[in-house]
């Protein structure tokens, strides 16, 4: 099902380093229209979970860490194709290699502490949305 709809975290990196107006205003200037919106923070469990795609990966261990290590703000995004135009407006994985103006080229450390996440597929925007937010918390 095409939900025009993704989902995000801002990273703990970006709630520490005060970059949670600045991202926020670059996702709603480029479009995006916010449906669900919270600060929270992941346990060790909420992250093995939502990362378990990664679970064999080397960087699995360093990934759970980073991801609870403070809070980080949820959201569900809507817009016309939303899961690949907030793939393009976050940039490469690595911001080393994102293009300019993308969040991970201006926000981001490294490849591990990237700032942002975006989801790949619409299905896993549901799924991942539903994993932070309750049907009353979507608007
Ligand atoms: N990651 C990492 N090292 C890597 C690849 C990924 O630490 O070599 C982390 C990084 O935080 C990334 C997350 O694992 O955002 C999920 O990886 P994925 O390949 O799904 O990248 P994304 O979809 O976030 O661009
Ligand atoms: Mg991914």
């Amino acid at each position: 099902m095409a939900t025009n709809r993704t989902f995000t975290m801002l990273k703990p990196d970006s709630v520490e380093k005060g970059f949670i107006g600045a991202i926020l205003e670059k996702i709603t200037t480029s479009g995006f229209r916010i449906v669900a919106l919270k600060l929270t923070q992941m346990t060790k469990a909420d992250a093995q979970a939502f990362y378990a795609v990664h679970s064999e990966r080397p960087f699995y261990g360093e990934l759970v860490e980073y991801m609870t290590r403070g809070p980080i703000v949820a959201a569900i995004l809507e817009k016309d194709n939303a899961v690949e135009d907030f793939r393009t407006l976050i940039g490469a994985t690595n911001p080393a290699e994102a293009a300019e103006g993308t969040i991970r080229k201006l926000y981001a450390a490294s490849i591990g502490e990237n700032a942002v996440h975006g989801s790949d597929s619409d299905e896993n925007a549901t799924i991942e949305g539903a994993f932070h937010f309750s049907v009353r918390e979507q608007f």
